[in-house]
């Protein structure tokens, strides 16, 4: 499969800032978008971080909602917008990852407010018009211009307390979005360059990310990655990784990017025999034959877990998540065969390296 020879390619306006220490231009940016009563969204954890930043935008900051949630639920967006209408907040400054981001963009969706996110993970929310909000245990996901923040802040320092173990699923997590923009059925030749650019520093960076965590040149390369693959996923669509991803979390509660460093390699390998010319740009870019091998690998070197029975999903859900892998798929270069679903689900499941022959071929 090659980059289409027509296509259509919407980029997304947002202002980037990039850098270790570049959260001190907050009260520039802030100005610059002539913001006097911004609101500063974080999670319980990230707290105190939120509070210091406040204080530091002075009188321009009317306080902090620190209520961020997993999944954006929509009841913690109605209780923050409360605080947003009783406090007459006029702009929206999110710290944290992919939950304040979402929180962020929840409020945005509703109110057209401008948002500022600076984030602390490699999860790429903020470089995408979509939001998924949960009510009533069932995940809703939209898209609108509203939703995409105005400007976003990367400042290697936020990243630095990122534990290990978050950090290398998260960063395994952004890849997955680059791998299926290679072969989305929107891809385009300029996200495909974003994706393979964002594929390799995120696999040479994340094991020294891992190894040393507070060490901000790996960090560095990392966040811009992570940026890069928040692009990809906010550009095109999604295939059978995604998919998989979205039914074995549903259904099981697994965690989010943990799921998405287990299931990859073995999507990848399901699909591969389909995009021969994608595997050949990958193995290029990750410097090793057997792309879905090397990713398993990376997986195994960040310490991840490789299995889905590590995170909780049990064996008698191996022909259930199959049954809903096959109802309403996404678009996906190979169709989708049962048998073959099922072995891939059934590996994974174990923990097995993905399938030497790449295809899963029955
Ligand atoms: P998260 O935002 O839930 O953060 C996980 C935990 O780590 C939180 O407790 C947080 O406070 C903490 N944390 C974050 N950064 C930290 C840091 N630098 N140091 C110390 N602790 C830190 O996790 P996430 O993976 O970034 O985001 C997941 C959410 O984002 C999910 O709800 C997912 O659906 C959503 N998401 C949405 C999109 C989109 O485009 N809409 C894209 C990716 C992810």
């Amino acid at each position: 499969m090659t980059d289409m020879p027509s296509f259509v390619y919407t980029a997304h306006a947002a202002r980037v800032i990039f850098g270790a220490g570049t959260l001190q231009r907050l009260p520039e940016e802030v100005a610059r978008l002539d913001l006097e009563r911004v609101l500063v969204l974080a999670t319980p954890q990230q707290q105190a971080s939120a509070h210091d930043l406040a204080l530091r935008l002075g009188a321009r900051a009317v306080g902090v909602y620190a209520g961020a949630m997993m999944h954006t639920p929509v009841a913690v967006t109605e209780d923050a917008m409360r605080t947003v209408s009783e406090r007459r907040v006029d702009g929206l400054i999110a710290v944290g990852g992919g939950s304040t981001t979402g929180l962020a963009k929840a409020i945005a969706l509703r109110t057209d407010l401008p948002q500022i996110v600076a984030p602390t993970t490699y999860a790429g929310s903020e470089m995408t018009p979509i939001l998924g909000e949960t009510k009533d245990g069932a995940k809703v996901t939209q898209s609108s211009p509203k939703i995409l923040p105005e400007v976003v802040i990367y400042d290697v320092d936020l990243t630095l307390s990122l534990p290990p173990a978050l950090s290398g699923t998260s960063g395994i997590n952004a890849i997955a979005h680059a791998v299926e923009a290679l072969y989305a059925k929107e891809r385009n030749p300029v996200i495909s360059l974003m994706a393979l650019e964002a594929i390799g520093t995120l696999f040479r960076s994340l094991p020294r990310v891992v190894a040393d965590p507070a060490g901000r040149e790996a960090r560095a390369e990392a966040l811009y990655g992570a940026w890069l693959c928040g692009t990809c996923l906010g550009a095109v669509g999604m295939a059978l990784h995604h998919k998989l991803c979205h039914t074995l979390g549903g259904s099981f509660d697994l965690p989010h990017a943990e799921t998405h460093t287990v299931v990859l390699p073995h999507a990848l390998a399901y699909i591969a025999p389909a995009i021969p010319e994608v595997m050949q740009r990958l193995a290029r870019v990750l410097g090793a034959a057997d792309a879905p091998g090397a990713l398993y690998d990376l997986a195994g070197r960040v310490g991840a877990k490789r299995a889905l029975r590590d995170l909780g999903m049990p064996e008698s859900g191996i022909d259930m998540a199959t049954d809903r892998a096959l109802a309403n798929p996404y678009w996906n270069p190979r169709p989708l065969e049962r048998e073959a679903i099922r072995a891939l689900i059934a590996r994974a499941w174990r923990g097995d390296p993905p399938q030497p022959d790449g295809g899963y071929a029955i």
